[in-house]
């Protein structure tokens, strides 16, 4: 198979877990690679499948025409029944996938290969790392997408290899000294590497990543050169970064490779429309609090957070996601007349469009759980935050949002059941995001990031370029498979013109 061939475009094969969090960014960036001219195959288990067709306009097993190329999906059987009271259970549920997922994608690449439709690459995220075993046992290059920042990458890095201190029982408070990153409190490293985190378990899961991480050739980091320059310039020594960042962000339509908004990752329910009611407000007065897909708060602070929303007189969407069956939660309610009190100013949904909503013009300011999805869709459409992290690297981006990249007031840690935050606290810091000094600083910030995040995606940009290089390496080393599936080629000569690192992490598969 030659590169030149037009007969067969690249086929790339995107494995993802299958959560919100996980299938937005590596759904996103198969849309960008088809935008681009590559077939793109997105699969994850069909459980999460039906919740996507159901609430998407997704039709599995048809290529979707996306810019040059096409997107197709493919919904793979887990083994267990949609309501097994396993799914509760992360760590089981992973033993699970593994033993059933390495071998439905085994059969995935046969059946493909058999079909003249072989596949040239594959791209997994957080934990699948097996993916990348699956490759090598075909050869083929395999890449993963890294989905939180290059900080939070750095923090499980460090920490993995034993090369710098972390809290541990003897030392519980100790400061974080990761090279070129500010200093982190033992508070503002990502609460999985705590020895005491009750999801320590998640921590180990996203260190076994780099257990595997001599397999792929590279890292593709939802993220971008200007936003996290230092870190990812000091990351680069170890391994191929390359920041394609923010993938959400379509480029202009002036660029050839435009994606198209049709095709969405939602996984809860259909998103509601809340873009018509958005037009109805004045630019920049509207409060949008969402936490994203998983945090689940105590209803002691959904009441402070309504009679927060209620006391303030700001206008606001709440999105107050149902949740999950599987985890036998309790539904929560909202204050008596609430919706009432609140019909002129306020709407609730179940989910939102959030990219559109933060891109609106009537939205003033986020609160935000800082899942790193959130916290980029925030910084690219200018929009200061509000910070209520809850675990993992929430807490390390709410650290950044505030400290570093300036476009956030720290309201609390939805983390501490014990410290509800006060709707005046809330009222406070409403407050000083929406109007005064600080209010037009954060706004200041927000916008930089805005304008540097476009830059970045559009023609040229850093983040477009880094794709396009992507795309390069993996039509060069796919032209290097030879017809029994072995790499033929030393890795010098794949990432001759590699911008994004160091050449060699491909020593296992190199000659
Ligand atoms: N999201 C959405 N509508 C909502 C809430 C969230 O579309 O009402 C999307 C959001 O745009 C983001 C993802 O869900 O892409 C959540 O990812 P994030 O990393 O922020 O948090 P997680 O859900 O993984 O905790």
């Amino acid at each position: 198979m030659g590169s030149e061939s037009k007969a067969a475009p690249m086929h790339a094969l995107l494995v993802s877990f299958p959560g919100q969090g996980h299938i937005n960014p590596l759904l996103r960036l198969g849309k960008r690679l088809a935008s681009k001219g590559l077939f793109v195959t997105f699969t994850t288990p069909e459980n999460a499948g039906k919740d996507l067709r159901n609430a998407n306009r997704i039709v599995t097993d048809k290529a979707i025409p996306v810019g040059d190329g096409f997107l197709r999906f493919e919904f793979f059987e887990d083994g267990w029944d949609k309501d097994d009271p396993r799914r509760k259970n992360l760590r089981e549920y992973l033993v699970q996938l593994e033993l059933v997922g390495k071998q439905v994608i085994s059969q995935m690449i046969h059946k493909y290969n058999d079909s003249r439709e072989p596949v040239s690459c594959i791209i997994n995220n957080a934990f699948v790392p097996w993916v990348c075993d699956v490759d090598s046992e075909f050869g083929l290059p395999s890449a993963v997408l890294w989905v939180q920042s290059c900080a939070v990458f750095s923090a499980y890095y460090h920490y993995f290899h034993k090369l710098v201190h972390f809290p541990s029982d003897l030392d519980p408070h100790i400061d974080v000294h990761l090279p070129s990153l500010p200093v982190l409190k033992y508070d503002e490293i990502p609460s999985f590497l705590h020895f005491d985190s009750p999801y320590r378990f998640i921590g180990e899961l996203i260190l076994g990543q780099f257990k595997n991480f001599n397999v792929p050739f590279c890292v593709l980091m939802d993220t971008f050169v200007e936003l996290e320059k230092d870190y990812i310039n000091y990351m680069s020594k170890f391994c191929v970064i390359r920041s394609v960042g923010p993938l959400f962000k379509n480029p202009k339509p002036a660029d050839s490779g435009t994606v198209s908004d049709d095709i969405r990752g939602d996984l809860v329910v259909k998103a509601d429309d809340c873009i018509e009611w958005l037009n109805s407000k004045p630019s920049g007065s509207v409060v949008y609090v969402s936490f994203g897909s998983i945090v689940y708060l105590p209803q002691e602070q959904v009441d402070e957070i309504a009679y927060g929303l209620l006391d303030s007189q700001v206008s606001f969407l709440w999105v107050r996601k149902p949740p999950e069956k599987t985890q036998s939660l309790q539904s929560h309610v909202l204050p008596d007349g609430f919706l009432e009190k609140t019909k002129d100013r306020g709407k609730v949904v179940q989910w939102s469009p959030q990219e559109e909503v933060l891109a609106h013009p009537s939205v003033s300011c986020f609160v935000t759980h800082c899942g790193w999805n959130s916290s980029v869709e925030a910084l690219t459409c200018g929009v200061p935050v509000l910070t209520f992290p809850a675990w993992g690297d929430q807490v390390t981006n709410a650290k950044f949002l505030v400290d570093v990249f300036g476009v956030g007031l720290r309201l609390g840690n939805a983390q501490d059941q014990n410290n509800v935050i006060t709707r005046d606290e809330m009222n406070k810091c409403l407050e000083q995001a929406s109007v005064g000094p600080r209010a037009l600083e954060l706004k200041r910030n927000a916008l930089k990031w805005k304008a540097a995040a476009e830059a970045a995606v559009a023609n040229g940009g850093s983040s477009s370029r880094n794709l396009d290089a992507f795309i390069e390496d993996m039509k060069k080393m796919a032209s290097c498979v030879s017809v029994d599936s072995k790499i033929i080629t030393r890795s010098e000569e794949v990432f001759d013109d590699n911008v994004g690192g160091p050449r060699g992490w491909f020593s296992r598969i190199s000659l």
